[in-house]
């Protein structure tokens, strides 16, 4: 498949990898918006949010759980995550996945 992400999770294209098992993939953004700024994927693809139902979106809870554990070990209390689902919204990359924004003052979004 055309998919810049599942070419990252097959190592067909290299990236910083922050986590990595067989449900998931975390790695670090090439362009960062914040001080750290990394992006977990499910390792499965899903076009996005928006394709997201019953049987998929298990591992929504699963990348939440793991950004809890990743973001602890790097000792950082406060993050925020982001889904862009959509053009308008922002989304270029459509292979669901979560960007983690942390590293000092955010400021507001929503
Ligand atoms: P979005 O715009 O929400 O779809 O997010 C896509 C993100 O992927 C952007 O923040 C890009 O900077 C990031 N990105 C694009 N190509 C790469 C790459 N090869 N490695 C790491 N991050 C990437
Ligand atoms: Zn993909």
């Amino acid at each position: 498949m055309d998919c810049l992400f599942c070419k990252i999770c097959e190592k067909e294209i290299p990236s910083k990898v922050v986590y990595e098992d067989d449900k998931i993939l975390a790695f670090y953004d090439i362009d960062p918006k914040a001080p750290v700024h990394f992006l977990v994927i499910p390792k499965e693809h899903i076009a996005g949010a928006s394709a997201l139902n019953a049987e998929n979106a298990g591992v929504v809870a699963y990348i939440y759980a793991k950004i809890a554990e990743i973001t602890a070990k790097m000792g950082i209390s406060s993050y925020r995550v982001v889904t862009n689902c959509g053009p308008d919204a922002g989304q270029t990359v459509f292979h669901l996945h979560f960007h983690v924004l942390a590293g000092g003052p955010l400021g507001e979004m929503a």
